[in-house]
């Protein structure tokens, strides 16, 4: 009896406590610190990121910090993804590149704020377990493939906005290639051995630089050529 109900207990947090949990992580973690960007922060309300971790450790998936994914690889903290996603200033129009897949949180917030969302990501078992929630969650505006994502993905350039969810040493020249002129792409990226987010801007004849918070990122990794 005593297993019945624990077991039942954590059927019940499952199925109602995420909605709450998820809306104060909303207030908390992202509103009071300061995100206005209100397509980020409906998507954030929206998208459920206890479906985006390892089972047991669902009930930590609205806590203010990245989790374990497997394979050495982490979700980022929500700060960061809603961060992130408001310094690209999205439109419903927009077409993205993600590198990075992970979890594939960070696509299911974009795509509930643009028109496609492409994600690509190096580890096979991370990518293809992604491509298993887009799938039984309806995500079907996200196209995702496993490679290094180094080379873009060529097919589907130009992009609006690309986003880096791992820190490379410094932004592969081919991604800059793929971003549309006045596109973003935002990026981990280590300075005097501390990584910052930074804000790439794309103009007619070169590219704007803009520093903005420290981070902590896995690191970009790569296929042998
Ligand atoms: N955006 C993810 C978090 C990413 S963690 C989420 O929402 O969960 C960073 C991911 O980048 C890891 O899964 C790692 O395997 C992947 N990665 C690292 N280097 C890569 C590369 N060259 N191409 C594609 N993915 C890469």
């Amino acid at each position: 009896m005593v297993f019945f109900t624990f077991i039942l207990t954590l059927q019940l947090l499952s199925s109602q406590d995420y909605i709450s949990m998820r809306t104060e992580m909303v207030e908390e973690q992202i509103i009071k610190r300061g995100i206005t960007h209100s397509a980020t922060i409906d998507a954030l309300k929206t998208v459920p990121r206890h479906l985006f971790v390892p089972s047991d450790l669902q009930i930590y998936a609205y806590h203010d910090r990245p989790l374990p994914i497997g394979h050495n690889q982490t979700i980022s903290q929500p700060y960061i993804v809603a961060y992130m996603t408001e310094m690209l200033n999205l439109k419903s129009s927009d077409k993205v590149l993600e590198i990075g897949t992970g979890s594939g949180y960070q696509a299911a917030v974009l795509s509930k704020i643009v028109k496609e969302v492409y994600t690509i990501e190096i580890v096979p078992q991370l990518g293809k377990q992604a491509e298993t929630t887009f799938k039984n969650n309806n995500y079907t505006n996200i196209g995702c493939r496993i490679g290094d994502g180094y080379h873009g993905w060529e097919e589907h350039h130009p992009f609006d906005a690309i986003i880096i969810t791992a820190a490379p040493l410094q932004v592969p020249e081919k991604l800059l290639n793929q971003l549309k002129e006045g596109g973003q792409l935002i990026a981990p990226i280590e300075k005097n051995g501390q990584q910052y987010l930074t804000l790439y801007t794309k103009t007619k004849n070169k590219i704007k630089t803009k520093q903005l918070i420290a981070v902590r990122f896995v690191p970009f990794t790569r296929h042998k050529d």
